[in-house]
């Protein structure tokens, strides 16, 4: 039976970093893959910002990685933390009952970014294991420059315990990422296509697979 899959990300290229190549896996064993987008993407970089070609991008990522055209929640970008978190619960709750994802993909809790944080929490809250709650599982991405940057706290280091082989999706991955180049910097920065490929070949080696995507297991539940 196929799965409905929910991508819930803080920006526009933040999708794709953590699990592009899973998406397009869906895609191919034909789930159906929504993307949830959080914040504008934009605000934090001054006030004649213009959200409009960060949307084209992710729309355009989406299409390559087989998965719906984005919605789009539009709140302020690298200021999520100025917003009360039950508007984004809220907000988010209400694409959650029209989707009805059984699996869902977003932050981990631990990452640099704060939109990146508040985005986990809300996710946690919008997805709380009330009798009839959908969401069946709930996987934490990384996000290079976000997720390795963050605190190394015991607590919040990021520690894959699950692993899906992207060695057919790689190149879809590096297509999405390519629709993004505002965002994307040369080698050695960890946004770079060369960091990705390198991060998908080691994630693959720790088990034994030639390219992988890595998460956390944030909740998991077979119910029958
Ligand atoms: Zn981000």
């Amino acid at each position: 039976m196929s799965d409905t899959v929910l991508v819930v990300a803080a920006h526009g290229d933040d999708e794709a970093l953590g699990c592009g190549g899973t998406m397009a896996r869906h895609k191919a064993q034909g789930d159906a893959v929504d993307v949830l987008l959080v914040a504008d993407g934009v605000t934090s970089r001054g006030a004649a910002a213009d959200a409009g070609p960060r949307q084209a991008a992710a729309a355009e990522a989406a299409r390559i990685l087989g998965s719906e055209r984005p919605r789009f929640l539009n709140f302020p970008d690298n200021r999520l933390d100025t917003v009360a978190l039950l508007d984004v619960v809220q907000a988010m709750e209400e694409v959650i009952a029209e989707v009805h994802p059984d699996i869902i993909y977003t932050h981990h809790g631990g990452d640099l970014n704060i939109d990146h944080i508040i985005t986990h929490r809300a996710v946690m809250t919008a997805c709380r294991p009330v009798p009839g709650q959908p969401v069946q599982a709930i996987y934490g991405f990384e996000v290079q420059s976000s997720t390795e940057w963050g605190s190394v706290d015991q607590d919040s280091q990021f520690r894959p315990t699950h692993f899906v082989e992207i060695s057919q999706q790689l190149k879809a991955k590096l297509a999405a990422l390519d629709c993004y180049k505002d965002e994307m910097r040369p080698f050695p920065h960890a946004r770079s296509g060369e960091a990705v490929t390198a991060l998908a070949r080691l994630r693959g080696s720790q088990v034994g697979l030639n390219a992988a995507e890595a998460f956390t297991v944030l909740r998991q539940v077979k119910p029958h």
